[in-house]
C-alpha cells in the first residue's frame, strides 16, 4: 500500500493487517513526543515528519502522562506486528511517561532517573578500578608533580591551536567520511553536512539532524581541543556516528518502510543510548588503533602543525586514559544526588576522569543541564561493543555489517543484552 502526506513522503506499510494500526499508534507516539517538547524545548532533538503533526498549543502535563499511558496500553495490545519496531515504540513510549512525569514535577535519584528514561541501568563504578586505571597513567606520564598538573601540560601539548581547529577537523572528518563509506555504501548519496564552530555550550560538539541526509555538526572551541578529541568528534559527530545514524534511519525506516516513529528523535529517550553508544563505538570502529596513529602522524599532527614524531607517545597516553571513561557516571551520580558538590565534583573529575580544570568545570554544568544522559556514552558503549563482538567476532567485515545493522533497524538497549 503507499500513501503520500502533504510533506510527500511515500510510505509503504506492509501488508500484514495490524500495520496500519501500528502506523496509526506511531503517530500518536511523535505527536505526544512534540508536545512534550513544547514543557522542554531540548526533548526533541530532531523531527523532519508532517509540520501539520507539530501541537499547536501546550497541553498541561497531567493530560499528557494520562495520554501517553493509554497509548502504552494500546501499544501492548498489539499483535503480529514487527518485533523489534514494537518493542522500540514500547520502551519509547514508557520512557516519554517517565518524562513527562518528571517534568510535572516527579524526583528521581540518578539511578532510577537513568532507568526511567534510558531503560538501562547504569553501571557500578568501584573507586579501587578508577584507581588502578588512574595508577597506570601516573606511571607513564613523564615529568614531575601532581598527576593533575602533568595532565594540564599533556593536553596543553597536544592541543590544536585555535588557528588550525578548523583544517584539523576537516581533515579528521574527510578521513572517517571516507573509511565509512568504504564500509557502509548504503548511505544516501545526497548525504551532506555543514560544521559551524560555536562557545558556551555545556558539551563539546553537537549533530543537529535536519532530516534528507544533512547535518549541521556544531563543534564547542571554548576551551582548546586535542588531536585525539578532534578525531574522536569527528567520528562521533559525523561518520560512522550521528549523522550516519540519523541518516541510516531516516533512508531505511521513515522513507522505506513508513515508519514515522523515527521522523523524530526524544533526546532524553533509550533511543540516545543507541546514538551515543553507536556514536562512541563507531569512533574505535572506523579508526582501529594502528589506523588512528599511522593517520595521526603522516596527516593530523601536520596539519595542526605538531611534531608527528610525538604521536606515538601521545597515543599510548590517551589510551590508557580510556580505563577511567565510567568516571564521569560516577562523579554525575555522587552530584546529582547530592553526595557531592560542584566544587567536590570538579576534584573527583580531575583526579579520576583525569579531566583537565576546564573540562572538568563544563561536565558539571553538563550533568546541571543534562542530568543522567552522561550513562549513555560510556556505557552505552560498552553495551554495543558488547554486542557487536557477540553477534561478529573478530573480523572487521563482520562488524561492520553488524554494526550497519545496530543503526538502520529499531533497537532499544535490551536488543544490546
Ligand atoms: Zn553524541
Amino acid at each position: 500500500m503507499t500513501r503520500r502526506t502533504a510533506l510527500g513522503w511515500v510510505a509503504l506499510a506492509s501488508c500484514g493487517k495490524k500495520a496500519p494500526y501500528m502506523n496509526a499508534l506511531a503517530e500518536r507516539y511523535v505527536r505526544l513526543i512534540l508536545a512534550i517538547g513544547k514543557h522542554q524545548p531540548k526533548y526533541v532533538d530532531a523531527y523532519y515528519g508532517p509540520a501539520e503533526w507539530q501541537p499547536t498549543a501546550t497541553k498541561p502535563l497531567r493530560e499528557l502522562s494520562t495520554e501517553v499511558s493509554a497509548l502504552i496500553t494500546d501499544i501492548q495490545q498489539l499483535t503480529g506486528v514487527d518485533p523489534l519496531r514494537f518493542q522500540y515504540l514500547l520502551t519509547q513510549a514508557q520512557s516519554a511517561l517517565a518524562m513527562a512525569n518528571i517534568l510535572g514535577g516527579e524526583k528521581l535519584d540518578f539511578d532510577r532517573e537513568a532507568t526511567a528514561l534510558y531503560a538501562a541501568k547504569p553501571p557500578v563504578v568501584l573507586r579501587s578500578d578508577l584507581e588502578s586505571a588512574r595508577d597506570l597513567v601516573d606511571k607513564a606520564l613523564p615529568g614531575g608533580g601532581e598527576l593533575s598538573e602533568r595532565i594540564e601540560k599533556f593536553d596543553a601539548r597536544f592541543a590544536v591551536p585555535a588557528a588550525k581547529v578548523d583544517k584539523t577537523f576537516r581533515a579528521a572528518i574527510a578521513e572517517a567520511r571516507s573509511l565509512t563509506k568504504k564500509r557502509i555504501t548504503s548511505l544516501a548519496a545526497n548525504e551532506s553536512f555543514d560544521v559551524e564552530y560555536v562557545k558556551d555550550k555545556v558539551w563539546s560538539a553537537y549533530n543537529w539532524y535536519k532530516g534528507n541526509s544533512r547535518s549541521v555538526i556544531q563543534v564547542n572551541i571554548d576551551l582548546p581541543i586535542n588531536v585525539d578529541r578532534i578525531i574522536h568528534l569527528a567520528c562521533h559527530e559525523g561518520y560512522p556516528g550521528h549523522h550516519v545514524y540519523n541518516g541510516l534511519l531516516e533512508a531505511k525506516l521513515v522513507r522505506e518502510r513508513g515508519w514515522m516513529e523515527f521522523s523524530v528523535y526524544p533526546l532524553y529517550s533509550p533511543q540516545s543510548l543507541i546514538a551515543e553508544g553507536t556514536a562512541d563505538f563507531g569512533a574505535s570502529l572506523v579508526m582501529p588503533e594502528h589506523e588512528r596513529l599511522a593517520f595521526k602522524r603522516n596527516v593530523l599532527f601536520k596539519e595542526a602543525g605538531l611534531d608527528p614524531k610525538s604521536a606515538e607517545e601521545q597515543q599510548a597516553i590517551s589510551k590508557l586514559r580510556a580505563g577511567v571513561k565510567h568516571a564521569a557516571i560516577q562523579a554525575a551520580r555522587d552530584y546529582l544526588d547530592g553526595r557531592m558538590n560542584a566544587e567536590q565534583t570538579v576534584a573527583y573529575l580531575q583526579r579520576y576522569a583525569l579531566n583537565t580544570k576546564g573540562m572538568a568545570e563544563r561536565r558539571v554544568k553538563f550533568f546541571d543541564a543534562e542530568r543522567s544522559y552522561i550513562i549513555n556514552y560510556s556505557y552505552g558503549e560498552d553495551l554495543v561493543a558488547a554486542w557487536v563482538k557477540k553477534t561478529a567476532g573478530n573480523d572487521a567485515s563482520a562488524q561492520w555489517k553488524a554494526f550497519e545493522e545496530l543503526l538502520s533497524t529499531p533497537r532499544v538497549p535490551a536488543n544490546l543484552l
